[in-house]
């Protein structure tokens, strides 16, 4: 018998088929009690519905996504960008998420200077600090694979992410993505370093595919590709972290299929290549 228990489902998983209440409704047939909307899809059924469907059934939010992308070539789209965080902010409280996942934004158009864009990153997090503090809101970095250093989030490997949270204080964190870090020789070390600071907040899951034939939809459904979901999921627990593992596949192919059959798949797969 398959077991549901911690699993989550990002919802962008199952963009191309459902709008999230009927997301939830699928989930909820196949026993998943965890999810992670994001901001458009939250916004698109409204935001009191969102929190009501959330309430009414109990779900556990393992995250918002998402937050981030504060680099911009002038102050004024800096400003705009820390304004767009506070109100993914408010959103993620009002959600109980556990997290507002924070994708930090790659070069804004002309720049070829990744060091003072890291830098506005900084600066973007330090600014929003005291809204996700007073909002009670866990803000989780997520590093991405390099391939995305030039438009998505120049944080790219887990050391410079705890980097940055370090430099930040309390209640930043990480969201550990497999299809983002799998490949790091420093991963165990820097698991460890997080758990050792509990700033675990996410655990995401998919599988990196070979080939993998285009960068943002081609991510691979859990056992079709070369990650140790196994090994990673031990190091995390291991790490102290032993909250849901957030399946979460940005997928041409699966975006194709049928949501029933993607989320029975999303089940067995989790039972038989992710769980420790
Ligand atoms: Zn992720």
């Amino acid at each position: 018998m398959n077991t549901t228990e911690n699993l989550s489902l990002n919802l962008a998983t199952v963009r191309a088929q459902w709008d999230m209440r009927q997301a939830v409704e699928a989930c909820l047939a196949h026993g998943i009690t965890a999810i992670s909307p994001w901001r458009d899809q939250v916004q698109k059924i409204g935001l009191a519905e969102a929190e009501k469907l959330v309430r009414d059934n109990g779900l556990r939010v393992t995250g918002l996504c998402r937050g981030g992308m504060f680099p911009a070539a002038d102050a004024a789209g800096r400003k705009a960008a820390v304004e767009d965080n506070k109100r993914a902010i408010e959103e993620a409280a009002r959600l109980h998420a556990d997290c507002l996942v924070m994708v930090v934004g790659g070069l804004p158009a002309g720049s070829r200077d990744i060091r003072s864009v890291r830098e506005m990153v900084a600066e973007g997090m330090r600014q929003i600090l005291d809204d996700s503090r007073a909002a009670g809101v866990k803000l989780a970095v997520e590093p991405l694979h390099p391939m995305y250093a030039a438009d998505r989030a120049c944080v790219n490997t887990l050391e410079q992410a705890l980097d940055l949270c370090e430099l930040l204080g309390p209640d930043v964190g990480v969201a550990i993505d497999a299809y983002h870090v799998w490949w790091d020789p420093k991963l165990a070390g820097q698991i460890a370093r997080a758990g050792a600071g509990h700033r675990i907040f996410a655990h995401h899951i998919c599988d990196w595919l070979v080939p993998t034939r285009e960068l943002l939809m081609d991510r691979g459904m859990m056992g079709d590709g070369v990650v140790d979901l196994k090994g990673l999921r031990r190091a995390i627990e291991q790490a102290g972290y032993h909250g849901p593992q957030e399946v979460e596949i940005l997928s041409s192919h699966w975006g194709s299929r049928p949501g029933e059959e993607m989320l029975r798949t999303v089940i067995e797969r989790y039972n038989s290549v992710c769980l420790p």
